[in-house]
């Protein structure tokens, strides 16, 4: 049995890339990047002062994700 018959063009068919217009992809990675943006503040900057919520619910909620990260913490 040579090398050849494991691939046989039956079982794994060519799969075309697909295109995705920007206009499509824009919308998508603006709302990631306000996802991503919003994830970045919770963890690194709602803190003491800064804080939009009064208590520390928010900081010790991610506070194992501040220290992974590499925000200054205590
Ligand atoms: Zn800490």
């Amino acid at each position: 049995m040579h090398a050849s018959a494991t691939f046989d063009s039956a079982l794994s068919p060519a799969f075309e890339p697909v295109s995705i217009p920007v206009r499509e992809l824009l919308p998508w990675a603006i709302f990631g990047s306000i996802l991503l943006l919003l994830a970045i503040y919770f963890v690194g900057v709602e803190e003491g002062a800064a804080a939009i919520f009064n208590t520390m619910y928010v900081h010790e909620f991610v506070h194992d994700g501040r220290h992974l990260l590499g925000f200054p913490c205590h």
